[in-house]
């Protein structure tokens, strides 16, 4: 009798892009090396998170990713299967009912993820005779440039601080000589017939409530989408980019967090398309620009800092890295606080704190520097616990992801990885006027505060109120 037709299951997570995804690289390898198809698939499995299913905000981000993803596939003669449900179940259903004979995915480094693959893998290989599935499985790294734990101290250890990692790191020999990105793969092979799948809209990931709607004006949540801004970012931004990455109202930064968290766009890709950038002849860049340019790289080192500090320290998503904030006595933030719920929906009275919190609703992101201030705000004025905070954000930003959120309100509380220190209270009004001076910012996203002068934007409070009355305040 003839063995039956080899598949390989291309599990795709965090990972939603065709080109440079070493995982279906090699699952097309394997299937074409048998004579065997692959089987492209995505399951929506929020209880296999641990406590940290995805939020509203990127449940937005992926249920357009993933059609994308879908789009690219047809187009290369496959398709994507679309699963809500158990991990195991799903792919136990795959193997025993249409012959899958192998599942390759791209590693995660969230720990209650990292425990579900190591125990699904185990399940995998283990044979069909003890308990297991008896396939082949194979994970790859398609997220981050390097294995958190590939970079290390010199005593061994991992890094706590970020300057001497980015040394590290941007010394490596297989950073200094990145492998060129993968292309995207022109065919995939497909199975003689289709398993059933139940679709992308039975996951129901779109916000029932119309608050996304603006989201489309920052993102296009595709791979095309991707390369567009990284493209844009690259001829409008880079060049001066260290220092209008500051400056909340200009688009001076990448805007890539979201398409890097889902995958849409692999760092590697960043990495090599900002180095080609700078080696062009034809950018010219001078030795500033060039300056510029290496930001960005420091930027994209940072992320991969929040992934070494994440694996190395998995308690970090409800712990302060520095056990000595573990008794802080913050003094609010219970559910139905009222200065929590004023700084969520941006009615604080703070016309930079309010303007932040008003870009993130509606646009399912907010810029940098604006997160430190608000941040700043909710821990050190208002007392509020950071892990509340660090919740908020989860819900609402596209790009919500566990190493960089985490890591970037225990920056913000002073309680983690080279952290500001916890006496730094960012003033709101000095910020602002620093970063804002001319009021862009704050006009675009407190319109009550329009008409006021540049001078007065900033700090209405102190106002006289023939002043505030001319302005319609
Ligand atoms: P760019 O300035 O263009 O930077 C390029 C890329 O580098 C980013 O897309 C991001 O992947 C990475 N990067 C830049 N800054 C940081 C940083 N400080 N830490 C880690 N990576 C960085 N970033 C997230 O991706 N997800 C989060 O959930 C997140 N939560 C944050 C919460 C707080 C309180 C703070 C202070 C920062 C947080 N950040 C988070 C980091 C940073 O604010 C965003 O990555 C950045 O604003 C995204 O915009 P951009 O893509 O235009 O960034």
């Amino acid at each position: 009798m003839a063995a039956p037709p080899s598949a390989t299951i291309a599990w795709f997570r965090l990972d939603l892009r065709l080109a440079d995804n070493p995982m279906l690289e090699a699952a097309i390898e394997r299937a074409d090396a048998a004579g065997g198809a692959v089987l492209p698939v995505y399951i929506w499995d929020p209880e296999g998170e641990g406590g940290w299913a995805p939020g509203e905000a990127q449940q937005w981000f992926f249920h357009h990713a993933l059609a994308g993803l879908d789009r690219g596939l047809r187009a290369a003669g496959s398709r994507l299967l679309v699963y809500g449900g158990r991990t195991r179940e799903v792919l136990q259903q795959l193997i025993t009912k249409h012959g899958a004979d192998a599942v390759f995915w791209n590693r995660r480094y969230e720990p209650d993820v990292i425990r579900r693959d190591a125990e699904l893998k185990e399940w995998l290989q283990d044979d069909v005779a003890d308990g297991g599935a008896g396939v082949e499985a194979c994970s790859f790294n398609g997220s981050l440039l390097v294995e958190p734990w590939q970079v290390e101290t010199g005593s061994g250890g991992p890094y706590k601080v970020y300057t001497p990692f980015w040394r590290n790191l941007s010394k490596r020999s297989d950073i200094e000589d990145l492998e060129p990105p993968l292309p995207p793969p022109d065919a995939l092979p497909a199975p003689a017939a289709w398993p059933a799948d139940q679709g992308l809209n039975a996951l129901e990931l779109l916000p029932t409530l119309s608050w996304a709607q603006r989201f489309p004006e920052l993102w296009d949540p595709t791979e095309a989408g991707a390369q567009h801004g990284l493209n844009r970012f690259l001829d409008e931004a880079a060049r001066t980019y260290g220092e209008d990455r500051n400056l909340p109202g200009k688009r001076g930064t990448s805007g890539l967090s979201a398409h890097l968290h889902a995958g849409t766009v692999s760092p590697r890709q960043c990495w090599a398309q900002t180095v080609a950038f700078m080696e062009d002849d034809a950018s010219a860049l001078g030795d500033d620009e060039r300056e510029h340019c290496t930001t960005f790289l420091k930027e994209l080192a940072w992320r991969e800092f929040a992934y070494h500090i994440l694996f190395h320290f998995p308690e970090t998503p409800d712990a302060p890295m520095n056990p000595k904030f573990n008794e802080f006595a913050f003094d609010g933030g219970g559910e139905h606080d009222a200065r929590l719920h004023a700084w969520q929906v941006g009615r604080t009275g703070f016309p930079i704190v309010d303007a932040g919190m008003r870009e993130l609703w509606a646009l399912g992101w907010m810029h940098n520097r604006v997160r430190m201030i608000v941040g700043s705000f909710l821990v050190k004025d208002l007392l509020v616990d950071w892990r509340l905070g660090s919740a908020h954000f989860w819900d609402c930003l596209c790009e919500a992801d566990l190493a960089s959120n985490t890591m970037g309100w225990q920056w913000v509380a002073g309680c983690g990885a080279d952290a500001a220190p916890f006496f730094r209270v960012f003033n709101p009004t000095s910020q602002s006027t620093k970063f804002d001076r001319s009021g862009d910012y704050i006009r675009r996203w407190v319109p009550e505060l329009a008409e006021l002068p540049d001078a007065l934007i900033h700090e209405p409070s102190v106002a006289d109120p023939e002043v505030l009355e001319q302005a319609g305040v």
